[in-house]
């Protein structure tokens, strides 16, 4: 693979609504997407993804995961800016410290793809990333707490960082003793699988802890063989993989549709980690599914599957010391 191969695919990324929805087949749907939830969250998506969409399908998973809809004009009560309480958790610039042994480094606000449910929506990331502190505000937090045995790197994505950028920051980590273990939540393996290039390998290679990579797919449409080779490669190169999924109305909510990604993801060599429900942000109560329903969906995964291959149902309530369990 050529070096920086990815940036050129992000960077192709489609932007226009008209010109995804004619990618899919489904060009007479475009005026129906609403200016002002565009121009409140841009659409991005990068072209494997899209993909990956079933053609001629207004409804497929995958697409209503990034198509802006009428209803994220809607304000709905109970549905507002940090609904997980992150701006009080806040330790130094980039650092969010709300559990136990475990530091959420904020990388980057940026990402590969804008996935409509998503609460970065409303995050204030450009003065919070710890990258735009240089990273040093947030290795000095990290390095003062000798009770931080994990580092999580969050975002945005942090796999949407250069390389370059990540082996600067697990440089100054490495100078930290009492870090064990580093984690990186990343939605780039799934909708970019272009980013797991050999540079990327080299470097988690090189990392002195053991690490885990948590993806996030929400659909098994969302693992094709492009994304399994990308899998691959990342337990190739020792890290141990994971998958978080946020439960969402017309995407997801179905015990097949769950069954499946969780199988599909064994398939890939990915076992299920959470199934969240959703974070009550503004422009996305169209997604949630009310929790009697997702403790029978729940229910009725764990009567279907084998015990690991289940994943936590949890909600992430500001204040907490950790996700709680539905
Ligand atoms: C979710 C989260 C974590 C990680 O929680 P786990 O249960 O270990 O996956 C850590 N810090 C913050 C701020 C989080 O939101
Ligand atoms: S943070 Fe995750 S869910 Fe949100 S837009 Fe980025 S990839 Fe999508």
């Amino acid at each position: 693979m050529q070096p920086r191969g990815w940036q050129q695919a992000w960077r192709a990324s489609v932007r226009e609504p008209r010109e995804l929805l004619e990618l899919v087949g489904l060009a007479h749907e475009a005026a129906a997407v609403p200016a002002a939830a565009l121009d409140a969250f841009a659409l991005r998506v990068p072209r494997g993804f899209v993909a990956r969409m079933r053609h001629g399908d207004p409804d497929d998973p995958l697409l209503r995961q990034v198509l802006p809809r009428v209803d994220e004009l809607r304000t709905v009560p109970g549905f507002g800016l940090d609904a997980v309480g992150d701006a009080a958790a806040k330790k130094a610039r980039g650092v969010i410290h709300k559990y136990a042994g475990r530091a959420l480094l904020v990388a980057t606000g940026s990402c590969a793809i804008n996935c409509r449910y998503c609460f970065r929506r409303h995050f204030p990331y450009a003065d919070e990333s710890a990258a735009a502190g240089g990273w040093a505000e947030a290795v000095a937090a990290i390095a003062a707490d000798p009770g931080i045995t994990e580092v999580i790197l969050s975002g945005g994505d942090p796999l949407s960082l250069a390389t370059r950028k990540l082996a600067e920051l697990t440089g100054l980590l490495r100078e930290v003793p009492h870090i064990r273990r580093l984690r990186i939540h990343s939605r780039l393996p799934v909708v970019l699988p272009e980013r797991v290039d050999e540079e990327l390998l080299a470097w988690l290679r090189g990392l002195p802890w053991p690490v885990a990579v948590v993806v996030h797919a929400n659909h098994a449409n969302e693992f094709d063989a492009t994304v399994d080779a990308a899998m691959a490669a990342l337990r190739g190169a020792g890290a141990s993989l994971l998958n978080q999924a946020v439960l969402l109305a017309g995407v997801n909510d179905s015990v097949d549709a769950l069954a499946d990604l969780c199988e599909r993801g064994f398939e890939a060599g990915v076992l299920p980690y959470y199934l969240h429900q959703l974070d009550r942000v503004a422009g996305t109560a169209h997604f949630e599914v009310g929790d009697g329903r997702a403790r029978a969906l729940h229910a009725a995964l764990v009567a279907r599957l084998p015990g690991y291959l289940v994943p936590r149902l949890v909600r992430e309530i500001a204040g907490d010391t950790s996700k709680r369990a539905l």
